[in-house]
């Protein structure tokens, strides 16, 4: 009996040491099934902050996507004359207008049916009113030339723009739009203002022909300098106020000029004519 107790018993333990192992190994192979599963859950909950991170980036992006629509590198530059087809030549009179010089340039002008560009001071503007609507309604240009003709390159380009924006805003109330041409006083101008100007879309026109008739230069003298110098497309450099002589030999080489490079085949255009810009700015 004793011995059969002991034998049923050792039977027992028996199948619980075969038992074991096999429940260990079940224990084991659902507890790795239990770990994947935390991670795989895990790994859901990592990436769903990312996805939802993800629509956020263009938005952080969008102005730097926009950046180089707004800066464009500009197209435009000093001009010193145009092109050569057609053989054109503009006529310009700067520092007007005044009410003796100006007047005696704009009959002549009428007489033979040429449009000239006139870059006008802001102070001789607000002093002459009805001779910038003279020069705008007998069809000519209208350029700025500063407010009251300093050297731009000795003054800041604050103080340069200002210049401009009084000048412009003095044409506009006379006749009733902003010109789109400058002309710095000499011809003067920095890097920094040059760039500032053509920021406000506006283009900077000089010569190719200096007459140097504010020097009271004999009439003789400015015909040899244009027959010289001037070439198809050319730009010619004249005053219509102050100088030597209330310009009197000004006007006297503008009746031999008009004949002598119609002579020669010349057409006269304004400068928007002669290189195709226009001449009113946007408001
Ligand atoms: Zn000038």
């Amino acid at each position: 009996m004793r011995m059969n107790r002991m034998n049923r018993m050792n039977r027992r333990q028996l199948r619980m040491v075969r038992i074991v192992p096999f429940l260990f190994l079940i224990f084991i192979i659902s507890g790795t099934i239990v770990a994947f599963g935390d991670n795989f859950s895990g790994k859901e909950e990592k990436m769903a902050p990312i996805a939802a991170a993800q629509p956020e980036k263009p938005r952080q992006e969008e102005p730097v996507v926009n950046k180089p629509a707004v800066i464009q590198p500009s197209p435009k530059k000093i001009f010193y004359d145009g092109p050569s087809e057609g053989k054109k030549v503009a006529l310009t009179f700067d520092d007007g207008p005044d009410s003796i010089a100006t007047p005696k340039i704009l009959d002549i002008l009428k007489k033979n049916n040429i449009k000239a560009t006139f870059f006008i001071i802001g102070t001789q503007a607000k002093a002459h009113p009805d001779m910038v609507r003279r020069i705008e309604k007998e069809g000519h240009a209208i350029g700025n030339h500063s407010w009251s003709h300093p050297h731009f390159d000795k003054i800041p380009t604050e103080e340069a723009l200002k210049q401009i924006d009084d000048a412009q805003e003095e044409l506009k109330s006379i006749v009733g739009y902003y010109p789109s041409i400058v002309r710095p006083p000499y011809g003067a101008l920095s890097k920094e203002e040059e760039k500032a100007i053509h920021g406000k879309g506006m283009d900077i026109i000089d010569w190719s022909v200096d007459t140097t008739d504010w020097s009271g230069a004999p009439t003789d003298e400015i015909m040899t300098l244009i027959h010289k110098e001037l070439y198809p497309g050319g730009i010619i450099l004249q005053h219509c106020s102050g100088g030597k002589d209330h310009l009197s030999n000004t006007i006297e080489a503008l009746k031999q000029l008009i004949p002598d490079l119609t002579n020669q085949g010349y057409t006269f255009v304004t400068v928007p004519e002669l290189l195709n810009l226009p001449d009113k700015l946007p408001d």
